[in-house]
């Protein structure tokens, strides 16, 4: 299952993190899985609920954004969401440049500190 190894790196690199600011619990986890990631977020979840238990996710409540696939024309600079997998700019025909859609990433996360 390709989510719940996606899910191990978040955890990775979480642990990292709370590692190099000196230890505590993570009570919210924010990630940010473009819809053109090809990352199904519902496993994502399912994946969250079977790692937490024994992880410093424990306590932490999850969070999924989705942001749309958005591509900008390389010729004439238009903004725009790509129909699937074609990139050609809707104004003058133009090759678009992938902004956004496609990231995977830790987007935020609260770290309390432990007494
Ligand atoms: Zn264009």
């Amino acid at each position: 299952m390709h989510e719940l190894s996606i899910m191990q790196s978040v955890l990775e690199s979480l642990s990292e993190e709370v590692k190099n600011r000196g230890g505590g619990r993570i009570t919210e986890v924010t990630l940010s899985v473009g819809q053109a990631s090809g990352v199904n977020t519902e496993a994502l979840e399912f994946a969250f609920e079977a790692l937490r238990p024994s992880s410093l996710l424990n306590n932490a409540q999850l969070t999924i954004l989705t942001p749309p696939l958005l591509a900008r024309c390389e010729d004439c600079g238009h903004e725009f969401e790509p129909p699937e997998l074609s990139l050609a700019c809707p104004q003058c025909g133009g090759t678009g440049l992938v902004l956004s859609g496609r990231e995977l990433l830790i987007e935020r996360f609260v770290l309390e500190q432990e007494d």
